[in-house]
């Protein structure tokens, strides 16, 4: 089985193979611009340099693992880790809202479901970066990426979390709140898929690991902090497996 090479951060990456690339686009002083050609499987490195920004969030929306490679190598997006940020606050304020629907809503609820969002996320990262390291030295064909490369792949595959404050104006129901988790999780796995070259399957396991983990530490942790007094509500509120039922 063939072993991909190390993707070098200062390197671009070919949208279809992954294949490392010096460059996206070549300028010639007569001709303009010519669009580099990948070595490997001898497609443009990357199209979507052409395209506009709404078709890349739809072809992302539509999971192709080449628009997540543009976005994630090729885009020129610098703080990834902002979306991170507000998918975290998504996630706290989605929370406290359905806490206080149970209990007084205090401001220290919030203090409290914040600090257990980022306890979770750190989990759910730490797990997914423990599996992935796991899974490149299983698999031959995995392809050999950077923490911070996995990391950024499935912060940008998380931007379903988004939807959790519209599905919260638009009214709370099971099959919005089914439907959210669906695309995220799709979505991380083939953010996943797009730069390690792991199977569905593999790519599956790595995120779903991340999950359980995140989801048992959160479990465990509000239930001690309910017992202790620092969340009002009943720590089942703030799961999502409870809130179905
Ligand atoms: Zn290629």
């Amino acid at each position: 089985m063939m072993r991909h090479p190390t993707l070098n951060e200062s390197y671009y990456s070919c949208i279809e193979c992954g294949e490392p690339a010096e460059c996206l686009y070549k300028q010639y002083r007569s001709n303009g611009l010519k669009i580099s050609y990948c070595t490997r499987c001898e497609h443009p490195v990357d199209k979507y340099i052409e395209y506009d920004a709404t078709i890349i969030f739809l072809d992302a929306l539509l999971q192709k693992q080449a628009a997540y490679r543009h976005i994630i190598f090729n885009g020129g997006f610098k703080a990834i880790w902002k979306l991170g940020v507000v998918c975290l606050l998504c996630d706290t304020f989605t929370r406290w809202t359905r806490c206080s629907l149970t209990s007084r809503g205090a401001e220290q609820d919030l203090y409290t479901i914040a600090f257990i969002s980022v306890l979770e996320t750190f989990i759910f990262y730490c797990g997914i970066l423990c599996l992935s390291v796991l899974l490149q030295n299983v698999e031959s064909s995995v392809k050999k990426v950077s923490c911070s490369s996995t990391v950024d792949a499935v912060m940008v595959g998380s931007y379903g979390q988004l939807l959790a404050i519209a599905a919260l104006i638009w009214g709370n129901s099971y099959i919005s709140t089914m439907l959210i988790v669906a695309l995220t999780i799709i979505s991380q796995v083939q953010a996943y898929r797009a730069i390690s070259m792991a199977s569905m399957f593999s790519a599956t396991v790595v995120i779903a690991g991340g999950t359980l983990c995140s989801h048992v530490t959160g479990v465990l942790l509000s239930e001690a902090l309910s017992n202790s007094g620092w969340l009002s509500c009943p720590h089942t509120c703030l799961h999502h497996v409870s809130y179905f039922t």
